[in-house]
């Protein structure tokens, strides 16, 4: 049988479990998604003909709250992905020990082919299927790949015309305007950027970095501009359309305003002095820091060996392998992994859903200081882990967040 992404990825859970003493009943339970709905959408295009897609939303495990997690719109999503993010998003949120369990939805679609009343057709369908799988106290989605806030904008408006009433707490990453938090939008990169500012010392990285950034989306962007702000070198960096790079250093700015205009890395390495280079090239780039930014499996047996970062920053899902793990480990790279490198998106999430709750809505610094005080506090946590145990970040990441939630799950009592 061949290995699907989530056998993979309960590979981390099984290692975590060697490092404690655990119950065999906890790794039962957390084996298994809960729940996976799958449906087929129906919406009508532009031109009045109908088409259908399928969409599915996991609720992975709710011991420690409601399901938390985004809905990603991409035309490779699938089941496997779906349930195995949803288990990343269980892992996360025990880790920033957010009171939420983990869950995740896709609908498999290329969004560039659709225009946006079908795009907002599209998104009204989805809240129609689930409206009985989501709530503010069941399961909470939110921004992930190819879905933004105008996509949530239409998914809330849609869920409280069909309850009847406003519940601003049933999504996250709304615009501001429909109760969305000040902060939301850059909190994925900002979390992670936070966590090398903090760990910079014990990485023993320069205070001027190079930076190689793959993927060139939400958390791209504006860890670039966070970076290249603070005075940190983006030397490399890719998209969809390929990789471009130059010594010199690449300017933000301008790359993120041509993003913005619809234009591809590759279409600005000439005003940008950059040559083009192939994937690969860009993994093997030499740099301090390393920013998987873009999809899972992009670090893989085959060019983890080229890696020539000190550091690879996390802020894609699952974008090293396993067999890729072993191999940086092997060369001495520290890889500060997912479930804690991008954990700032459902931490600020979390802000949204508070404030939605409270009714009472923060100022900008007020939700910085409270993501900064979070991402330190569990960042230093995993950080001692790993050193007490000699263990990875990714397993003592793991081991934090699996104690958390074998300690919920016996709480919870003897009933399955
Ligand atoms: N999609 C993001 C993630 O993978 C954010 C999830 C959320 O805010 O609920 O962490």
């Amino acid at each position: 049988m061949t290995e699907t992404l989530l056998d993979r990825a309960l590979l981390r859970l099984e290692e975590a479990a060697r490092h404690l003493t655990i119950d065999q009943d906890v790794i039962e339970k957390l084996k298994y998604p809960r729940e996976t709905t799958k449906v087929r959408l129906m919406i009508r295009m532009d031109d009045g003909a109908r088409k259908s897609f399928l969409a599915w939303r996991c609720r992975y495990d709710d011991t420690r709250g409601p399901t938390k997690g985004g809905i990603r719109f991409h035309p490779d999503s699938n089941e496997a992905e779906v349930e195995t993010l949803a288990f990343w998003m269980t892992f996360k949120c025990a880790v920033m020990n957010l009171p939420y369990g983990g869950g995740k939805g896709a609908v498999q679609v290329d969004p560039r082919k659709l225009s946006r009343t079908e795009l907002e057709r599209l998104s009204r369908a989805y809240v129609q299927a689930f409206a009985r799988v989501i709530g503010p106290d069941r399961d909470i989605p939110a921004p992930d790949v190819y879905t933004n806030s105008m996509i949530m904008g239409w998914m809330a408006d849609e869920y409280n015309q069909i309850v009847g009433e406003v519940v601003p707490a049933v999504i996250t990453g709304k615009p501001i305007a429909l109760g969305g938090s000040l902060g939301r939008n850059d909190a994925t990169a900002r979390g992670g950027y936070y966590l090398v500012r903090h760990l910079a010392g014990e990485l023993a990285l320069p205070v001027s970095m190079d930076i190689v950034i793959q993927g060139f989306g939400n958390a791209g962007q504006f860890f670039a501009s966070l970076a290249a702000a603070d005075g940190h070198r983006i030397v490399a960096a890719s998209d969809s359309s390929g990789a471009i790079r130059s010594s010199d250093g690449l300017d933000a700015d301008v790359m993120i305003a041509a993003k913005k205009k619809g234009r591809t890395l590759v279409s600005l390495a000439a005003e940008l002095g950059a040559e083009v280079i192939a994937p690969d090239e860009l993994v093997a780039t030499s740099c301090d820091l390393l920013v998987p930014a873009a999809l899972e499996d992009m670090i893989h047996e085959e060019n983890a060996a080229g890696v020539r970062a000190r550091v690879v920053l996390e802020l894609a899902n699952g974008p090293v392998k396993p067999a890729a793990d072993v191999v940086l480990e092997g060369k001495g790279v520290v890889v500060l992994p997912d479930i804690l490198a991008n954990a700032g998106g459902v931490t600020v999430s979390y802000l949204e859903w508070v404030q939605n709750r409270q009714g009472y809505y923060w100022e900008v610094e007020e939700i910085h200081a409270r993501l900064l005080k979070i991402i330190e506090r569990e960042g230093r946590a995993v950080w001692d882990l790993s050193k007490h145990r000699q263990i990875s970040m990714r397993s003592a990441a793991y081991v934090h967040a699996l104690e958390r939630l074998a300690t919920a799950i016996e709480a919870h009592g003897t009933q399955p």
